[in-house]
Parts: structure tokens; sequence; C-alpha cells
């Protein structure tokens, strides 16, 4: 028994860390919302990391699916939240501490401080499907010099938001709600284009996505990172093959090639002969 909770400790650690959020935010201001959403979630992530724990290959996957279609399905289209972007400009801009902001700081802002890009590779409802797509991992690992496209984006909805306070249009929930129809319908056709041109996956993530502006810089500084042991590496290079993220993940370095882009898929680990990972 002993052995068993020590084995699920992490799965435990990250759904307690979650209901302390859970409670916390509960009783802070009143809602019981906040209870129930973050339960939900703590006990989906920490559903799939046990999964994982246990040798199931879809332990990931779970749990990208039950958050992703949850935040885009519940969070979104039926309590009408904009969960992108968008929606984070413009709760902040109203001064409302509400779901997209309380999810972007947690999430995508203060979160990768800790977990690096964990948000990524068991959450994202934009890569939720992408992963479901034949190039799982990239046909080359080298980069293309289009990374900049990420800022146009990130400027163009912050733009867009501004604009809308600033020429005082009337209705401005309605347009957010539209806007993120079709924010999403733009992410999944461009995210599919660009993965078949790329023939990557992730394409999308590597070159387009605004958030990255986000969680980029501030996953560079992350607690969890995978690591190589360098006495049991063999540099065998199987890491490397499959990584979808193109991370050099036998280099410790902070400064490793791509290092800010590790979704924690694991998919390093389970190649690994050595079990340097
Ligand atoms: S980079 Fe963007 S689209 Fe890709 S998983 Fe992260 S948040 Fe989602
Ligand atoms: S394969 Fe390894 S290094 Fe690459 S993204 Fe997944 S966990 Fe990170
Ligand atoms: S797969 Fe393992 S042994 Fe091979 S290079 Fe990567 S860390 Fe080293």
């Amino acid at each position: 028994m002993k052995m068993r909770v020590r084995k699920y400790m992490l799965p435990i650690i990250m759904f307690l860390i979650f209901e302390l959020v859970a409670v916390s935010l509960w009783l802070s201001k009143g809602n019981l919302f906040y209870l129930f959403n973050f339960s939900y979630i703590g006990i989906s992530i920490a559903l799939g990391i046990g999964l994982m724990i246990a040798k199931n290959k879809n332990g990931r996957r779970v749990t990208q699916l039950l958050v992703g279609t949850y935040m885009l399905v519940y969070l979104g289209f039926i309590s009408n939240e904009n969960m992108q972007i968008e929606g984070f400009w413009y709760y902040l801009f109203m001064g409302v501490f509400e779901a997209a902001t309380i999810h972007y700081a947690v999430a995508k802002i203060f979160g990768p401080l800790i977990f690096g890009r964990g948000w990524c590779g068991y959450a994202c409802w934009t890569a939720m499907i992408l992963d479901f797509l034949p190039y799982k991992v990239p046909q080359s690992h080298e980069r293309k010099k289009i990374g900049w496209l990420r800022y146009v984006t990130f400027t163009a909805s912050l733009i867009f938001v501004s604009a809308l306070f600033l020429a005082k249009v009337g209705n401005i929930e309605r347009i957010m709600f539209v806007a993120f129809i079709v924010g999403n319908i733009l992410y999944y056709l461009l995210g599919i284009i660009l993965a078949f041109v790329f023939k990557d996956n992730r394409a999308f993530c590597k070159y387009l996505c605004p958030i990255t502006v986000f969680l980029k810089p501030m996953s560079y500084f992350a607690l969890f990172r995978v690591t190589c042991d360098k006495n049991k590496c063999v540099s065998c290079g199987l890491c490397k093959k499959v990584c979808p993220m193109d991370v050099d993940v036998t280099d410790n370095s902070k400064k490793r090639k791509n290092g800010t882009e590790c979704i924690h898929c694991s998919e390093c680990k389970k190649v690994c002969p050595k079990g340097a990972l």
C-alpha cells in the first residue's frame, strides 16, 4: 500500500494543489463555480498522470480531452466565456477577474514558472484536435524562420480588443462570443493546414500561436523540466528523434535548443533505452 501511494505521489500532489486553488477561490470569492472548476481540472490531470504512471499510453490524451472539451464546450460555448487570448484582454481591460483571466494567470502566465508548457501537452483544446493528425513526429526537426508570426497574431488580438473599447462599440460581450467561435474555427483551420504543409502536427504551436508569447519566456524558468542523466545516456539520439517539439533534451542547460517548447508529453522518456530521462 505504502509503495503504491509513493508511486502515485505526483498525481496525488497535483490533485491537492488544484483542490487548494479550488477551495481558496471558492471561499474568497463566495462562488461555488471555482470549487467545481478547479476540482474537475485537478481530477482530470491526476487521472491522466496516474494512467501514464501505470504505463497506459493514452494517459496524456485522456487529460487533454477531458480538460480541452470542458474549456471549449462548457466554459466557451455554454457559459459564453471567451477563453481565447481576446477574452483575456477583454476581461483584463474590464478589470474583471473572471474565467479567462484566472485561466491565463494559472495556466499560461504564472503556472509555467512551475510546470512549464504543461498546458500545451495536457489541456489545450487546439492541440487536442491537432494531436489527432498524422504527423505526431515532425518530418524535420529544423525550424523554419517564421517564428515572428506569433508576435503578429499576438499584436492583432490586442489591437482587435483595444479597438472595440476605443470605438466604444456596444454589446461587446456578444462580439466576444462571436469572436470566440470565429477564432477557434480559424485556429483549427490554420493549425490543420500548417500541419499538412510542414508535416508536423505542432506547426501551429511553433509558429503561429499568440499564447506562446507568454508561455515561452515563463517556461524558461520552469521548476519541473525533463533532464538527462549523463551517466546513463548512450547518445543514441532516439529521444530527439521522437520529440514533437524538437527539444534537445539531452542538454540539461536552460539554454538548450527549443528548451522553452517542451510540452511534457513524455515521448522521449518512453523511447529511451537506458531510462536516462
Ligand atoms: S502553443 Fe498554443 S495552440 Fe499549441 S498547445 Fe500551446 S496554447 Fe495550444
Ligand atoms: S518528447 Fe520529451 S523533450 Fe520533447 S516535448 Fe515531449 S517531454 Fe518534452
Ligand atoms: S534516448 Fe536516452 S540514451 Fe538515447 S540519447 Fe536520449 S537520453 Fe540518451
